[in-house]
């Protein structure tokens, strides 16, 4: 079965078929960097890289980029707030995002474009759209004529007449229509500019995402993703920008995940609920806040609360917790490829192959992660019955493997285990393990060595050998 994709531009769902048969182009549009970015940010982030490596889950080969935007009006504003040139703001911003993001757990892209390395690309682009009649320069400026380019808003829908008449309040002379947008701006004062054929200046945002999808992945490539809010105007320019250039299709699939609310209100800085990711990520852990944005529809809207991430922290810990028992009680034992060579765990092995087919048609039906997390936890409370019920032959721990092969295969894409957590937990135990060594000191030189042996003998039944040596007393898990 195919990979069904709800598609913005069909507005339904399609079988997705790559144009190349090797390689799916994907194209994300990436952060402005001109401040740490926020959890809206990081959900468009993390369900495209959850979508990325799904395809990739699925056996296909992708190709992934993700644009910097690091020029823009709110780069330069900063830049002029902290009086430093503004390539300072956005090289600090973009090393924080690419912090960030690994806090989120998220798969670098193959190519991180920056508009300021391409503006070669974008210039000759913009070339090609007044040579052919689609692009006009006025005073230094230039513009995208909407007229001309008949499928303009048929990705949002919109509708032209009202969109004129809105963009109207705002007359601007230098424009033949209310609705024409800027390619390239004619530098002011104290902006940072480049030579072009229109005299100094800088490229307008939407050129930007056209020249550099087209340079990585081609003239017409696979998918191109981005929040809700980038379907009108800006992915609406970049087909309109890219089609008029080369008389072709643009991207193939168009995915938009959904809004994020605070609490039922929009986020914003006046209203003082703007979270960002580097504040969470100090409280929750990748696998948390991945969880978290899993349980919902990536096209859904979701409600971001504290008692959301509370319980997906709490469900996290189930999972990891899980994952640890079926590692331990798997061994060394390796998978097996059918419930027919699984002997007498047969039925139990079927229905782990049975979970698996259902997490794949809930996955291939537009990336359905809440059905999929659903029966991930079905598997794991299949899989601790199992355990807790005795595993000692050789086929039992091999179906033990299954489980445990399956589950890592799972959160390949939804990374929604704490592989790390194991670290901190020993780490914690380790702590308490050395206050009841330093009390047990204690208790010797007050010469209650009873009580001192009996600590001794109740840890080893609970797998912790104390060795007294010269030094002080260590303490070693039992093998
Ligand atoms: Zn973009």
């Amino acid at each position: 079965m195919a990979i069904k994709i709800y598609n913005t531009y069909s507005r339904q769902k399609e079988e997705y078929t790559p144009l190349h048969p090797d390689v799916t182009g994907f194209y994300t549009c990436g952060p402005t960097v001109y401040d740490y970015f926020h959890i809206g940010n990081a959900r468009a982030f993390i369900v495209f890289d959850m979508i990325r490596r799904y395809f990739i889950y699925r056996g296909y080969r992708v190709r992934y980029v993700m644009n910097l935007t690091d020029i823009d009006d709110k780069i330069i504003k900063r830049a002029n707030e902290q009086g430093v040139d503004s390539a300072e703001i956005a090289e600090k911003y973009a090393a924080a995002f690419f912090e960030d993001i690994q806090k989120l757990g998220i798969r670098p892209a193959d190519v991180y474009p920056r508009a300021t390395d391409h503006i070669e690309e974008i210039q000759a682009l913009i070339a090609k759209l007044i040579e052919k009649g689609v692009a006009y320069e006025s005073g230094g400026d230039v513009f995208y004529d909407v007229a001309k380019f008949p499928a303009y808003a048929s990705l949002s829908g919109k509708n032209l007449d009202q969109l004129q008449s809105g963009a109207r309040i705002a007359v601007d002379e230098r424009k033949h229509n209310p609705l024409d947008f800027v390619l390239w701006k004619a530098a002011k004062p104290g902006e940072p500019k480049w030579p072009s054929p229109w005299g100094e200046g800088r490229p307008g945002w939407h050129i930007e995402c056209s020249a550099m999808s087209m340079r990585y992945l081609g003239e017409t490539f696979d998918i191109h993703a981005g929040g809700q809010d980038l379907i009108f105007p800006h992915h609406e320019n970049e087909i309109a920008q890219s089609s008029a250039a080369t008389g072709k299709e643009f991207a193939r699939y168009w995915l938009h995940n959904g809004f994020l609310d605070i609490r039922g209100e929009k986020m914003s800085k006046s209203l003082g609920n703007f979270i960002t990711v580097r504040e969470l990520t100090k409280q929750y852990s990748a696998a948390v806040v991945r969880l978290f944005f899993m349980q919902k529809h990536y096209r859904s809207p979701v409600d971001f609360t504290e008692e959301g991430l509370q319980a997906a922290r709490a469900s996290s810990r189930r999972l990891t917790e899980a994952w640890r028992k079926i590692t331990a009680a798997a061994g060394d034992a390796l998978p097996l490829a059918s419930a027919d060579e699984a002997g007498a765990a047969k039925a139990f092995v079927e229905t782990v192959f049975r979970l698996q087919r259902d997490i794949q048609t809930a996955m291939d039906d537009d990336f359905n992660t809440p059905a999929a997390v659903g029966k991930l936890f079905d598997l794991v409370r299949e899989a601790n019955r199992f355990i807790d019920s005795g595993v000692s032959s050789e086929e039992e721990r091999r179906a033990v493997a299954t489980v445990l092969a399956h589950m890592e295969g799972y959160d390949s894409f939804l990374g929604v285990i704490d592989h790390s957590a194991g670290d901190v937990d020993s780490e914690r135990v380790g702590k308490v393990l050395d206050t009841i060594l330093h009390l047990r000191s204690q208790l010797r030189q007050e010469k209650n060595f009873a009580l001192a042996d009996r600590i001794r003998d109740e840890l080893a039944a609970s797998g912790v050998i104390i060795e007294d040596s010269p030094e002080g007393p260590k303490w070693r898990w039992k093998n």
